[in-house]
């Protein structure tokens, strides 16, 4: 027995009346009319530059690519129509090494396609730099056991027929400089949505995750001949940048001798009058655009006051951050939890002792991985402290050290240990520093309290992190971060959110309730030296007057806080969510 993938009815494999073969392989449907919608019913074309699938395929380097893979688990879930087109990155984003004082040094992180996906026969051809460079594919399929599946096209150069140098286009994710970045650009948006027409799927909206992939509107334009309204019509832009100076650009010298007569004569008009932006660019070319939180969306309207911006809240797939434990768990108390997160909200059904021994399990796993990793042996009956992102400025890693006096008089007072984990750029040196500040600081501390700094966060280490700890703390620069995923990972596992009130926490935060809140609301309007007394004041006040008392004295309490957690976050801070606002609003119109 096999589901079929667009109704999800159980179908017998050796009496199917209704098989399709397509791209090398066997699909079993109910009906003639999901057959015949599987082969050219309408798809969702969604494009990214990155999507973390699998820890093993290199294909991510952080949030932006870890959404992008939740997005095709929930489609599939939900048997959403969606192909999915990005880079396949053959050397990875970047593996992480540090010294014993945190100097990290980044290596190649190769893997081995074949072992994952299927290269498929199609190929396209595209001019950069004037030269004919082709493009073939691979084909990934996510599936569901809900039956629903979803094609992951990964977009290849390493072909014979290409130039040595073309063939290495696709090989660094956030590689090289700026002629590399919008080679692949043009690779992702121009050869994506040829490869797709090549493949003969119908597509009736074009999905563009950041403005990486907003080239495809260049390529969507020679196809309607200049016609600028139809182009339009098929087109949903997600920002995630919400500050100007972030955001992708690049000189008209540079994209017109790379693209050449791929720039139409207005292009000034639709990407910015001085360089090529692709914000700016995707903005003017897309029916639908949105922020990925209501405050990012705030940020981006005034940014854009022309513009008329939406906001879809972020979301991260339940059932895949949900760690082992608690999935057993909620299938026992939240039937269908799975399927429809929003039956989370009744977290309270779950009895206390049952929770906080599926929890206790979860941090038994992390102080494995603990060991394997660092060899520090964690106490279990330490308050566990999580921070874990991409290590640059406004994500301020080492802020929990601001005032290493005071730490060090709650460190006394309560058993603490901390975790630490995440990359730099190769290029962020600001970054790296930041990684040496984290580590000189676990030297200071080193009598005190335990503190680890693992090695080469990816998607395996989140899941181990943000289920295994008792507080996700997370301190950015307001209001640099648009959405921030983690903490809802976190609380997916009844982790506890400690974290500054900037991006989805603006929605997430019930002080006290669902956790707690670091430095004042937006609305506040502080001053920067107001903000940051005031965020120094909350984390080490709440740290040790209520999160240390709560969690030591007070553990009936403690676990309510857990099941708000779930009950009020998770069922809402989901990717199935996520998608339904998305079908509603913006694929539907
Ligand atoms: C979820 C995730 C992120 C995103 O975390 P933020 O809190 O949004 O910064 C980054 N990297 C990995 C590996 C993740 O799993």
């Amino acid at each position: 027995m096999v589901k079929d993938p667009i109704c999800g009815t159980p179908v017998d494999t050796e009496q199917a009346k209704y098989t399709v073969e397509l791209w090398g392989r066997k699909y079993y449907f109910d009906g003639a009319t999901c057959a015949r919608q599987f082969l050219h019913g309408g798809r969702i074309a969604y494009f990214s530059m990155e999507i973390g699938l699998l820890s093993q395929m290199h294909t991510y380097s952080g949030g932006l690519g870890v959404l992008a893979g939740d997005t095709i688990r929930s489609c599939a879930d939900l048997r959403v129509p969606l192909v999915a087109v990005t880079l396949l990155t053959r050397l990875g984003y970047l593996k992480q090494e540090l010294a014993p004082d945190g100097t990290q040094t980044e290596l190649p992180d190769p893997w081995d396609p074949a072992a994952f996906m299927t290269k498929l026969p199609n190929q396209v051809q595209l001019a950069i730099e004037g030269r004919q460079v082709v493009v073939c594919a691979w084909l990934y399929e996510h599936e569901s056991l809900t039956g629903g599946v979803v094609p992951v096209i990964f977009l290849d150069t390493d072909v014979e027929a290409n130039a040595p140098e073309d063939r290495r286009i696709c090989d660094n994710l956030y590689g090289g400089e700026e002629r590399y970045r919008l080679m692949q650009e043009t690779i992702l948006g121009v050869g994506g949505a040829r490869m797709l027409e090549t493949l003969g799927l119908n597509v009736l909206v074009y999905h563009m995750n950041e403005g990486h992939a907003a080239l495809l509107t260049l390529e969507l334009l020679r196809k309607f001949r200049g016609d600028v309204e139809t182009a339009r019509e098929l087109s949903v832009f997600t920002t995630h940048t919400p500050v100007g100076s972030a955001m992708d650009q690049f000189t008209y010298e540079l994209a017109g001798r790379l693209l050449g007569d791929y720039l139409p004569a207005n292009i000034r008009e639709l990407a910015g009058q001085d360089r090529l932006n692709m914000t700016l660019l995707g903005l003017n070319m897309s029916k639908y655009v949105n922020g990925v939180t209501k405050a990012h969306q705030a940020y981006t309207n005034k940014l854009f006051p022309r513009h008329h911006i939406r906001a879809v809240t972020n979301g991260v797939h339940s059932h895949h951050w949900t760690c082992r434990p608690m999935r057993d768990l909620f299938d026992r108390y939240i039937l269908g939890w799975a399927v429809e997160p929003e039956l989370l909200v009744r977290a309270d059904v779950i009895p206390n002792e049952e929770l906080w021994e599926k929890h206790v399990q979860a941090k038994q796993a992390l102080i494995d991985a603990v060991r394997e990793r660092s060899g520090v042996e964690f106490d279990p009956a330490a308050l566990t402290i999580g921070c874990a992102r991409r290590s640059t400025a406004y994500k301020r890693p080492a802020f929990f050290f601001s005032e290493p006096d005071r730490l060090r008089w709650i460190a006394r007072r309560y058993k603490l240990q901390m975790v630490f984990a995440g990359k730099a750029h190769h290029r962020d040196e600001p970054g790296k520093e930041l990684i040496r500040e984290v580590f000189s600081n676990i030297e200071q501390f080193k009598d005190i309290m335990k503190i680890v700094y693992l090695p080469d966060y990816d998607m395996e280490l989140a899941g181990v992190l943000t289920s295994g700890v008792d507080v996700w703390l997370n301190t950015p620069l307001p209001p640099y971060e648009a959405s921030g995923t983690s903490g809802m990972k976190a609380a997916h596992n009844g982790v506890l959110n400690f974290s500054v009130l900037d991006g989805w926490w603006l929605e997430g935060c019930i002080e006290g309730t669902t956790g707690w809140s670091i430095g004042p609301w937006p609305s506040e309007n502080p001053s920067e030296a107001d903000r940051r007394r005031q965020e120094l004041e909350d984390l080490y006040d709440k740290l040790e007057y209520i999160i240390a008392p709560t969690y030591f004295k007070n553990r009936d309490v403690w676990i309510q806080l857990m099941k708000n957690s779930i009950g009020k976050i998770a069922y809402y801070f989901n990717s199935h969510r996520m998608m339904m606002r998305y079908m509603t609003d913006a694929y539907v119109f």
